[in-house]
């Protein structure tokens, strides 16, 4: 009957940028307008921000760090 059938595969044209919401490629990624970092588009098309594992690690090296120092300088006033 000439029916179509509208996938995500149809409405998957684009990407969405996520902090500026720009209209980007299937395979950016980054964006064009922002610099942002693109990663997996989800099902509404919205591009996710990929995982920063450097940015993670290096908050949790600082924790760590500052919880050393706060128990280093409470031994030290003792
Ligand atoms: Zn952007």
């Amino acid at each position: 009957m000439g029916k179509k059938n509208f996938g995500p595969g149809d409405l998957a044209q684009f990407k969405k940028c996520p902090e500026c919401f720009a209209r980007l490629p299937m395979n950016a990624t980054q964006c064009t307008s922002c610099g942002q970092k693109l990663g997996e588009v989800d099902q509404f098309g919205m591009a996710k921000k990929p995982f920063n594992w450097y940015g993670y690690g290096s908050a949790i090296i600082l924790w760590i760090l500052f919880a050393f120092f706060v128990w280093w300088a409470f031994l030290k006033v003792k």
